[in-house]
C-alpha cells in the first residue's frame, strides 16, 4: 500500500514537473538542444581553416560570415539595418619585440628582454617610443579607489614617471575580508584598471609585476596573450594620455629591480597591502626605446536578431564573443590557437540557443539579440563599443546573459554564478538550475576576478544588469574535488595556448548539453516577463542603471 502511494506521489510530481516544461511551451526548444549541432557548430569555427580568429584577419572574416549565414539559416533578422554586423573602429598597434628595458641605478644596471623577463608596448598611436630616465616608483597596488579609503598615489605626482605595481588588491593578498572584498579580487585588482589609474594619475610607464596566483594564470598566459598586435577602440583614454608604456615584468625580474635598489622585495610587497602603504621612490631610472607600428584598422560584432510579439521593444541579450588570438608564429608545431573552448564553445551555443527560440511553436514576447562580439581577448573590446553604440536603447535591454568556454567535462550538479550576488538575474538562474535538480555555486575562485573578464561585465560598467554563467565544478561522476582540479589543469595547461583544440573523442558534451538548456531557459523565462530586474545595492554601477530607467 504504502508502495502504492510512493509511486502515486512520484507520477504525481513527475507529471507536475513535465507540466511546468509543456505550459511553458519549451519542450521541443529544450529538445533541439542538441550535441550534434555542437559539434557541427564548433568544429567549423575552431577549425584550421578560421586561423584562430584574429580580429582584422581572414580568419575573421571567414568566422563572421559563417556566422550571419548560420543566423540567416535560422530565420533570424539583420540587427543593424538590415546587416548582420556592426562595425567596430579599432587601432591596431604592434610593438617591434626587440625592445630592452634598460634600469640603472646607483648600484644597477639592468637590461630586461622581452617575452623572458617582460612583455610590453604603448597605447599610443605613434611609430616610435622613447623613454629615457624615467624615475621609477613603487605605487604598491597601483588602486586609487575612495569607496575603500585607499589611495596608493596620495600626495604623489607621477607625472613623467615609471610606475610599478602588484597584481591584483590589498584584500587578495592579506584574505582579510575588511580590506577591499577580501580574498574576492575587486575591479581595481584587474591589470586593466592598473593601466588606466595610471593613465589618469599622469604616468610616463606603467609596469606592473607578474604573479601567477595574483593573476589567476601563469606568465605563458601574459606572453600568449599580449606579444602578438595590440587592439583598442578607436575612441580611448589611454591613447590619450601621456602613458607611453604598459608591461607586465616576471616576479624574477621585478625581484633583480628591488635588489638593485637596495630594497626588500618581500617585506615591500607585503607592507603594501596593509592600510598606511606610501609609494616608494626606488631611487632608480627606466628608459626604453621602439618602434611601434599603428594602423587604424576595423572589426566587427555580429548581430541577430529573433524578435518578440507584443513587447518586441524590450531585448535580452545574449553575448559570446567570436574572437581568439589567431596563429603565433612564436610556437613551434601548431602555432594556430584555436580557441575551441575558448570560445567557439560559446559561440557555437549562441547559434543552438537561437535555434532552440525558432523552435518554440508559441513566440516569446520580448525580442532577443545574439550578439556575438569581437575583441574580447583584446579587452572585452566589442561589447564595450555595443554598450557605447547600441542597436536597441539600454533602458529597455533587460539584461545581458554571457557564455565564455563552456563545460567539456562531463555533467555537473552546480553551474558557477560568477558575481554572484551582484543583482536579481541570479534569482533566474537559481530557479532554474533548481527545475533541472541543479544548483547554483558561488564562483569557487572569487580571486581570479572572473566577473571582469568576460564581455557581460561591458554591459555592467554602463549600467545593465548582467548575468556570467560558467560551468560547474560539482561533476556528478567524479565529485567537486575532481572537478576543480579538472578545471585548474586545463587552465593551467591550454588556456590561451595552441592545445585549446577541438577534439571530439576526448571531450564530454553531457554537461555542456544540461548548461545550455539552462542558459536558454533563463533567457527564456525573462523573454515572457514583464520584470526588469536590478542590480543589487551594493553593486558599484548600480546608480547608472536607477539613472537610465527613471528618465
Ligand atoms: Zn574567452
Amino acid at each position: 500500500m504504502l508502495k502504492k502511494i510512493q509511486l502515486l506521489l512520484i507520477l504525481t510530481i513527475s507529471a507536475l514537473a513535465s507540466c511546468k516544461v509543456e505550459n511553458k511551451g519549451i519542450g521541443t526548444a529544450l529538445n533541439s538542444v542538441s550535441a550534434d549541432d555542437m559539434k557541427k557548430y564548433i568544429s567549423v569555427i575552431a577549425s584550421d581553416d578560421f586561423q584562430g580568429r584574429a580580429p582584422s584577419t581572414t580568419g575573421e572574416e571567414k568566422t563572421i560570415n559563417y556566422l550571419a549565414e548560420q543566423f540567416r539559416l535560422l530565420g533570424l533578422k539583420p540587427a543593424n539595418n538590415g546587416s548582420f554586423f556592426q562595425e567596430v573602429s579599432l587601432i591596431k598597434l604592434t610593438a617591434d619585440k626587440s625592445m630592452k628595458l634598460d634600469i640603472s641605478g646607483e648600484k644597477i644596471k639592468l637590461s630586461l628582454n622581452y617575452s623572458d623577463d617582460l612583455i610590453g608596448g604603448t597605447p599610443q598611436v605613434k611609430d616610435m617610443i622613447k623613454i629615457e630616465n624615467s624615475d621609477i616608483v613603487f605605487v604598491g597596488y597601483g588602486i586609487n579607489a575612495p569607496e575603500y579609503n585607499w589611495n596608493d598615489y596620495a600626495g604623489l605626482d607621477v607625472k613623467g614617471k615609471t610606475v610599478v605595481m602588484l597584481v591584483n588588491d590589498p584584500g587578495y593578498a592579506t584574505s582579510d575580508t575588511s580590506l577591499f572584498t577580501g580574498k574576492a579580487m575587486t575591479y581595481y585588482g584587474r591589470w586593466t584598471y592598473k593601466y588606466e589609474e595610471a593613465a589618469r594619475e599622469g604616468a610616463e610607464a606603467a609596469i606592473i609585476i607578474h604573479e601567477t596566483g595574483a593573476a589567476g594564470y601563469p606568465w605563458a598566459v601574459v606572453q600568449n596573450s599580449w606579444s602578438g598586435p595590440q587592439f583598442s577602440l578607436e575612441d580611448n583614454d589611454l591613447s590619450k594620455s601621456d602613458l607611453q608604456l604598459k608591461c607586465w615584468v616576471t616576479t624574477e625580474a621585478a625581484k633583480k629591480i628591488f635588489k638593485g635598489a637596495g630594497l626588500d622585495y618581500n617585506q615591500l610587497t607585503q607592507a603594501a597591502s596593509k592600510r598606511g602603504f606610501k609609494p616608494v621612490d626606488m631611487k632608480l631610472k627606466a628608459s626604453i626605446s621602439f618602434k611601434n607600428k599603428a594602423e587604424h584598422t576595423k572589426s566587427n560584432n555580429v548581430v541577430a536578431l529573433w524578435p518578440g510579439t507584443d513587447r518586441s521593444d524590450e531585448y535580452v541579450i545574449y553575448t559570446a564573443h567570436w574572437d581568439h588570438f589567431g596563429v603565433n608564429p612564436a610556437f613551434k608545431g601548431d602555432s594556430i590557437l584555436n580557441g575551441a573552448v575558448d570560445n567557439a564553445t560559446g559561440t557555437a551555443a549562441l547559434l543552438d540557443i537561437a535555434k532552440a527560440f525558432t523552435s518554440i511553436p508559441v513566440k516569446q514576447n520580448r525580442s532577443i539579440l545574439f550578439l556575438s562580439v569581437t575583441c574580447e581577448e583584446q579587452g572585452l573590446l566589442g561589447s564595450e563599443y555595443y554598450a557605447h553604440h547600441p542597436l536597441f536603447p539600454l533602458a529597455k535591454t533587460v539584461c545581458d546573459i554571457n557564455m565564455d568556454a563552456l563545460n567539456i567535462f562531463g555533467r555537473t550538479k552546480d553551474m558557477t554564478v560568477v558575481g554572484f550576488g551582484n543583482s536579481q538575474l541570479d534569482n533566474y538562474a537559481v530557479s532554474v538550475l533548481k527545475k533541472y535538480g541543479r544548483y547554483a555555486s558561488s564562483d569557487p575562485t572569487p580571486e581570479k576576478g572572473g566577473y571582469f573578464r568576460s564581455d557581460h561585465f561591458s554591459f555592467a560598467k554602463v549600467g545593465v544588469p548582467s548575468l556570467y554563467l560558467s560551468d560547474g565544478v560539482d561533476n556528478v561522476e567524479h565529485g567537486k574535488e575532481w572537478g576543480l582540479a579538472t578545471s585548474e589543469k586545463w587552465i593551467m595547461e591550454n588556456y590561451h595556448k595552441p592545445s585549446d583544440n577541438y577534439e571530439p573523442d576526448k571531450w564530454n558534451f553531457d554537461g555542456m548539453i544540461d548548461d545550455i538548456k539552462v542558459y536558454f531557459e533563463i533567457g527564456y523565462d525573462l523573454s515572457i516577463s514583464k520584470d526588469f530586474p536590478e542590480w543589487n545595492s551594493k553593486f558599484p554601477f548600480k546608480s547608472l542603471r536607477d539613472k537610465m530607467m527613471s528618465k
